[in-house]
């Protein structure tokens, strides 16, 4: 009799064990995409809870290929869900300029591919510059940038804040700077080729001591210890 009951008990749980799953359920949380899933069996609960939208990000701008994209991420799980590229007509908007320091620093490197290497830097007044030199590591020049007027700050890098620049230089080499300043004037006017910002260039030497305007732009140069200096502002 013992021994039957015994086998009556190893029938149930085989049973038991037979139609159920052998394992306790490891149940790993649901992702945007998979259900809760058991790590051993795969067996799932539930459907998967989809993504959830993020706020749309507009207008990141990318100052080589002129476009500004605008896209929306999951929140959760950071997946792209939506994207779209325009392109760019002006690198100005509401008295400034569109980009922050650290990307125009980008489209310069970019524009120059290792002729002239950008940096961005401070002065030791805290003032934000990008460094210029050229492939030889020799120092070129400076951009200094700037708002109402004061220079932006380490803070400001990353900032759409900038509403001038101004460009120093240390070489006496004109023809290094006029290939840096064709470069700098590209950069700030989305109108402008090489040929047509070399003619820019020269207008606003041409205007020395007073300022010469194109574009929504107006360029100032002038001598500082024998140095040029060039200041570029949004109107
Ligand atoms: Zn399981
Ligand atoms: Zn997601």
């Amino acid at each position: 009799m013992k021994r039957i009951i015994s086998t009556l008990l190893l029938l149930v749980l085989c049973c038991t064990l037979l139609t159920g799953c052998f394992c306790k359920h490891e149940w790993q949380d649901a992702t945007c995409t998979t259900p809760t899933t058991c790590s051993l069996c795969g067996k799932t609960e539930g459907e998967a809870p989809g993504h959830m939208a993020g706020d749309m990000v507009t207008g990141e701008i990318d100052l080589a290929a002129k476009t500004s994209t605008s896209y929306q991420n999951c929140k959760i799980c950071g997946t792209s869900l939506h994207s779209e590229v325009t392109d760019l007509t002006t690198f100005l908007d509401g008295g400034k300029f569109i980009f922050s320091p650290n990307q125009y620093n980008d489209a310069m490197n970019t524009y120059f591919g290792g002729e002239y290497i950008f940096e961005i830097d401070t002065l030791d007044s805290g003032a934000l510059i990008s460094m210029i030199s050229d492939a030889n590591g020799g120092v070129t020049g400076a951009i200094m940038y700037l708002a109402n007027g004061d220079s932006l700050t380490i803070d400001d890098a990353d900032s759409p804040a900038c509403d001038s620049l101004l460009s120093y230089w240390y070489t006496d080499d004109n023809a290094q700077i006029i290939d840096v300043m064709t470069g700098i004037l590209m950069g700030c006017d989305i109108n402008l080729n090489e040929e047509t910002a070399l003619n820019t260039l020269s207008a606003i030497i041409d205007a020395y001591g007073s300022s010469y305007s194109s574009n929504g732009l107006s360029y100032e140069v002038t001598l500082n210890d024998n140095d040029f200096v060039f200041l570029i502002s949004v109107d």
